[in-house]
């Protein structure tokens, strides 16, 4: 394969310490800690977030010299201890079949993301049905067809434009009957007209408890890294349009690393089930603290 050097990513701190692992070394003092915010700002961590990471750091530390080698495990360190709890693989429960919501706007990645779960559970020897509930999408049901057949899975669609609740109902009861082990069901994702996108989600999940009372099991909200900041809002509005109960955020290949994830895992403590690393059906990973942090610090 024609492999491009690929130049590293910058580091987050290198404009405060220097790309020397020890220069220049400077006392932590108040311009520090405001840089260092800053910088935290900067990389998607939010202004809450950002000022608490950086006191958290300069703790102990003030007017102490610091090299950047401490400083990058400083912030390592701290960043790690607020994603580890967060970071939880989608729970398998022996409800059959267990079934998961997939929300989020659209061209975040919801489409892929499935066709990747879908791959996963379908090697790991589960039984997988995909519903293509973006009715309204002709090419995300094409490309929900496209990942089912690449997975082995049954993809149920619906004609263009027709009810995604009836389509929800019809793949649990198939689901039931096959009994397979997961449903996976895409969602629309046009946050333009809030209100209708509410009463379709609230509908699925409404008839398809109908079939099964405890449905939907997990609704996860897929994000994408590239939004920065904004993933901020998506969350809060689809927390009010949905139950959400865990986060897939994708992108996270690109020049993007997902200091927006800190801010969600400060603010809103939802799990983490997995991360998109690129376009393939194998490019989804579980979520790792501490080389996500290490990433992000570069
Ligand atoms: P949807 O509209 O939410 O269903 O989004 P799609 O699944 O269609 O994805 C939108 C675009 O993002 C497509 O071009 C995908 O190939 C791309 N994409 C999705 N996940 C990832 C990822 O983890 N990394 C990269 N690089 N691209 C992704």
């Amino acid at each position: 394969e024609d492999e491009a050097p690929v130049a590293a990513k910058p580091g987050l701190l290198d404009r405060l310490t220097g790309r020397e692992p020890e220069e220049p070394r400077r006392v932590m003092d108040d311009a520090m800690l405001e840089s260092l915010e800053e910088l935290l700002i900067e990389a998607d961590m939010g202004v809450d977030t950002a000022t608490r990471v950086a006191a958290n750091i300069a703790e102990g530390r003030m007017g102490r010299k610091i090299g950047a080698t401490e400083l990058k495990r400083a912030l390592a360190a701290e960043v790690a201890r607020i994603m580890e709890p967060v970071a939880r693989p989608l729970p398998v429960y022996a409800k059959r079949p267990q079934v998961v919501l997939v929300v989020g706007v659209n061209g975040s990645g919801k489409t892929t993301t499935i066709g990747k779960l879908a791959s996963q559970f379908k090697a790991a020897g589960k039984s997988v049905v995909i519903a293509a509930g973006d009715t309204f999408r002709a090419a995300a049901v094409e490309q929900l067809q496209i990942w089912g057949t690449r997975a082995g899975v049954p993809v149920l669609t619906a004609p263009e434009g027709s009810d995604p609740a009836s389509l929800a109902f019809d793949a649990l009861a198939r689901a039931q009957a096959d009994g397979a082990d997961l449903l996976l069901i895409d969602t629309a994702g046009r946050l333009q007209n809030r209100a209708d996108l509410m009463e379709e989600l609230a509908k699925i999940v409404r008839v398809i408890r109908k079939k099964d009372e405890t449905a939907p099991h997990n609704t996860l909200l897929v994000l994408d890294a590239t939004t920065g900041q904004n993933a901020v809002m998506q969350v809060e509005i689809f927390r009010k349009i949905a139950d959400v109960s865990g986060l897939v955020m994708t992108k996270l290949d690109g020049t993007a690393k997902g200091g927006v994830l800190v801010s969600l895992a400060d603010k809103f403590g939802l799990p983490i089930h997995a991360i998109g690393v690129g376009e393939q059906i194998d490019d989804l990973a579980p979520f790792d603290p501490e080389d996500f942090a290490r990433a992000l610090v570069g």
